[in-house]
């Protein structure tokens, strides 16, 4: 078979409108493999073409197979991109979604009040330039204990307000543990430090007390830190936390870690010292213990007296809650009671 131009036109031309005619993507793909693919159509006129004696014939022939080929492959791919468009449109408009359809009422969810706080509590303090630190909840009785001023023999040591673990091991009693850990690594240095977790002590559990509980414990150690840095501290953290209103007091105590030690009282969070049943109609709720960090325990981890000093103060978080919110059972933080934690959102 020996096609002249005009028949070899007239093919082109047939193929070039059996494609636009084409209503889905399978068609197209069945001309294509027919007419353009391997051993179609236009591949057998031209391996017919090349075979041909005479070369001008021969050039022009070939040139002008080349062009149709081109062109069909353009029309083609342009079509595909039609017909693609086009099962798109048509699957959208299948599933056309009916936004007046009413949704569903997914119930809110939030986090539990004491992650709350500590989030809020860690945010007052990273804008003061503090580190986060969190350590361990297991403990040696090293960190826990004999770094932090009460060696062997300590009343605060007695088995009956710890839990013990095997190989000197314990469940923290306070999250102090991170100062004994903090201290020693980086003696003689400047710290800023919030770290907040839970503790345990083998308190039998009722309304007021549990055997764990979540504290925050902060401190500070630098050159000339003064009393006057825990109470601006203090202050701040309460007024964040509840209003510039509120007002905290120092009273005289004793914790063997700090010297000289206060308990920290805060004007009541729930009668704004009008006098109620949480305060027993002091106008005071005591929230924090404080004190300026015992040199005994900067020694223990390596500082040198002479030049740094510190600050340190925790509380316990259920407490401050109770307090704030009126809420009068401590285990209402552990028992996972939806109509409790709701509240909260
Ligand atoms: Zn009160």
């Amino acid at each position: 078979m020996n096609l002249n131009i005009e028949k070899t036109i007239q093919i082109g031309e047939e193929i070039q409108q059996k494609i636009l005619a084409t209503q889905t993507k399978e068609e197209l793909q069945k001309i294509k493999k027919e007419c353009l693919g391997k051993g179609g159509i236009i591949s057998q006129i031209f391996r017919q073409t090349i075979n041909l004696n005479n070369q001008k014939e021969k050039k022009d022939k070939i040139k002008l197979i080349n062009e149709w080929r081109k062109k069909l492959l353009t029309i083609a791919e342009k079509k595909e991109q039609e017909l693609t468009e086009k099962e798109i449109n048509q699957q959208l408009l299948k599933e056309k979604i009916d936004i007046t359809l009413e949704g569903k009422n997914l119930p809110w969810a939030c986090l539990h009040p004491l992650t709350q706080l500590i989030k809020r509590i860690y945010d007052i303090f990273l804008r003061l330039g503090y580190q986060i630190v969190e350590s361990p909840e297991v403990e040696t009785e090293e960190n826990n204990f004999t770094k932090l001023n009460m060696p062997f023999g300590h009343p605060a040591r007695d088995m009956q307000d710890t839990f013990y673990l095997s190989d000197g091991l314990l469940l923290r009693t306070h999250t102090t543990n991170t100062q004994s850990r903090i201290l020693s690594k980086n003696p003689n240095t400047e710290l800023k430090i919030i770290s907040a977790g839970k503790v345990y002590r083998r308190d039998d559990d009722d309304a007021t007390h549990t055997h764990q509980f979540t504290q925050v414990d902060c401190f500070v150690t630098g050159k000339d830190i003064s009393f006057s840095h825990l109470k601006g501290t203090l202050e701040l953290l309460m007024k964040e936390l509840f209003g510039e209103q509120q007002i905290i007091r120092f009273r005289p105590s004793y914790f063997p870690f700090t010297e000289p030690s206060v308990e920290v009282d805060a004007a009541c969070l729930q009668c704004q010292q009008k006098g109620c049943e949480v305060c027993k109609r002091s106008g005071w709720v005591e929230i924090a213990g404080a004190g300026l960090i015992h040199p005994q325990v900067l020694q223990n981890c390596g500082f040198d007296i002479k030049i740094y000093s510190g600050f340190a103060f925790a509380f316990g978080l259920e407490r401050l809650l109770m307090i704030k919110y009126g809420i009068e059972n401590i285990r209402n933080f552990y028992l996972n009671d939806v109509r409790f934690l709701q509240q909260f959102v």
